[in-house]
């Protein structure tokens, strides 16, 4: 008798009767006397790791592969076991903003664009985070993004708050979650929680610097142990406090442009190592944040690189996580319309060779549906040399910022639990698949 395997749509049958119907189906193989070899009630988790790269299609996961390691080569993306399609509308939209596409992930509602953690921009609270269900559990819980920390993605887990862009409101409430939703978050953002106007390279918007004055002085009177450097982070003895860590001002810079040594992947293993200090299972959100900036703006080099960085996280978490660890890995949306173009693409090009233009054909190897790439070049400005790291591809939609847009994306998974997903699954089952989780550890 091989693994009982019980594989039901998440959206067609409701939880209490699924899980009555596994143990009764289990419940018959016992009877028969046939062993057990494994089911989903008796498994333990050590914990869980939901990975979100902001904006990453799998076009950008194909090209980044292509660029990295050949078409034959393998991410360790491509290493894990349990595939799905996601669908990502939101309340208002077709296509998707993080905001709601993290509300859908972090509360298992459809939101509107825009907001965090509620439904509308309107409503007076939100339903539980998936955090709040880890710490009804006694779990350890962690947020980690290479955005700011007051970004869609971690805020709408962390909080709830009618307009992602208020920043230093959102930092604001964040303060209020130490403890309680979130043991250690770590990303960037300082300049949200403390006064930095008097760098000139930092800038604030009317208003903001009376707010992050407020923020300081709850951060400092919260208990809180705040590191806005990394290597201070390190080396601090963590006790049972609460951990907040900001290393950049607002969002980490590119991993191409060489201004930054940290990466998503130290972040996640700290805060794993951190989580598992309490000896408690753990659940850790993380964000790649720096893709969808880059389709943003139509870079193809920097958008592959941090798909690289989102990789060598995934290898981190493949070697070091442990057996017992579910961890799920998706996109919140498609951002730009990456198009790699071809035939003809000979098949050994890789490297920045990628960025330009195919030899024979003359035609651009990365194309976009939008953006700045469609924009004609002012008459004064530099010319970029292609592969340059601040090169763009040509886009056929002129936007100062690429749209995302609507099509299904991809998640994939591995771990115990993991084998109950797949097939056309929606965004806000991935809340659903968690707490289920949770539920039975
Ligand atoms: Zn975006």
């Amino acid at each position: 008798m091989g693994v009982v395997k019980i594989d039901l749509p998440m959206t067609t049958l409701a939880q209490p009767f699924r899980r009555v119907f596994t143990y009764l189906i289990l419940g018959g193989f016992l009877a028969l006397g046939t062993p057990l070899v494994h089911s989903e009630a008796n498994k333990k988790l050590d914990g869980i790791v939901l990975i979100i790269s902001d904006g990453t299609s799998l076009e950008l996961i194909t090209t980044t592969r292509d660029y990295a390691l050949g078409a034959d080569g393998r991410l360790a993306w491509d290493k894990f076991s349990a595939t799905a399609f996601v669908r990502t509308y939101s309340a208002s939209d077709l296509v998707t903003d993080s905001a709601a596409g993290a509300t859908a992930m972090a509360r298992g509602i459809k939101a509107i664009n825009g907001v965090l953690g509620q439904e509308t921009p309107d409503s007076t609270s939100g339903p539980a985070s998936i955090l709040d269900l880890a710490k009804a559990k006694g779990w350890s819980t962690g947020v980690v993004s290479d955005d700011s920390v007051t970004g869609a993605t971690p805020a709408a887990f962390l909080v709830e708050h009618r307009n992602r862009s208020q920043y230093d409101l959102i930092a604001d409430k964040i303060l209020d979650q130490f403890g309680k939703r979130a043991d250690i978050v770590l990303g960037g953002g300082y300049k949200w929680f403390s006064d930095r106007s008097a760098d000139p390279a930092i800038k604030y918007k009317d208003g903001q610097v009376a707010q992050v004055q407020k923020n300081a002085e709850k951060r400092e009177k919260s208990g809180v142990a705040y590191f806005d450097d990394w290597n201070a982070f390190l080396s601090a003895k963590k006790g049972d406090k609460p951990v907040l860590g900001a290393f950049f001002p607002d969002a980490f810079p590119y991993y191409a442009d060489g201004t930054r040594a940290l990466r998503l992947r130290d972040m996640v293993g700290e805060a794993v190592k951190f989580l598992k200090a309490g000896d408690k299972p753990y659940l850790l959100v993380a964000e790649a944040g720096l893709p969808d900036k880059a389709c943003h703006a139509n870079n193809a080099k920097r958008a592959i690189t941090e798909v690289l960085e989102l990789d060598a996280t995934l290898d981190w978490l493949k070697t070091n996580a442990g057996p017992n660890v579910l961890i799920i890995v998706t996109t919140d949306h498609n951002t730009g319309g990456l198009i790699f173009n071809g035939p003809p693409a000979p098949l050994r090009t890789k490297g920045d060779a990628l960025l330009g233009k195919n030899p024979v054909s003359e035609h651009p190897y990365l194309t976009w549906a939008s953006g700045p790439g469609a924009n004609p070049p002012k008459p004064d400005a530099t010319p970029v040399a292609e592969g340059h790291v601040e090169a763009t591809q040509p886009a056929l939609l002129p936007r100062g910022s690429a749209f995302h847009t609507g099509g299904d994306v991809w998640l994939v998974a591995d771990g115990p639990g993991s084998e109950t997903i797949h097939g056309s699954i929606d965004n806000t089952d991935i809340y659903r698949i968690i707490a289920k989780e949770i539920a039975e550890n």
